[in-house]
């Protein structure tokens, strides 16, 4: 798997915090509930925070009142990259930015929250960074 952009592993740990790395880089999970944007409704644009690909819009932002910031759809299809995890013993569909590779969290579906698409992409705060829409 090639990414648009690639960095070695001592780049991205100089340019993200030990937190950042370890989620976006080793594909950890933030705790639930303590991300900076799980209720946040400020609208704008989500941001990769490794590379700055643009990846999810506060319009498709949902109350899933899962502990992590919940998204019904990413920004196009094509800003995301999906890979299947099978890690904690059960199928689970992975979520990257497509265009470093750094991990994002989990998308679900079926999961009956009513939204346009059944589906909940379930992102750790620490791998976006939100831009206010101006205004
Ligand atoms: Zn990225």
């Amino acid at each position: 798997m090639s990414y648009e952009i690639e960095k070695t592993d001592a780049e991205w740990r100089e340019q993200l915090t030990p937190a950042e790395y370890a989620v976006l880089r080793q594909a950890g999970t933030e705790r639930p509930g303590v991300g900076e944007y799980t209720d946040t409704k400020t609208e704008g644009v989500y941001s990769c925070r490794a590379c700055g690909n643009e990846l999810f819009s506060s319009e498709t932002k949902f109350d899933s009142h899962c502990g992590w910031p919940s998204y019904f759809s990413p920004l196009a299809e094509d800003r995301v990259q999906y890979i299947e995890d099978t890690t904690m013993g059960m199928r689970r569909v992975e979520v990257r930015c497509a265009k470093c590779g750094s991990h994002l969290g989990h998308v679900f579906e079926g999961e009956g929250y009513g939204t346009p698409t059944d589906q909940r992409y379930c992102i750790n705060s620490i791998s976006l960074k939100l831009r206010p829409a101006a205004g």
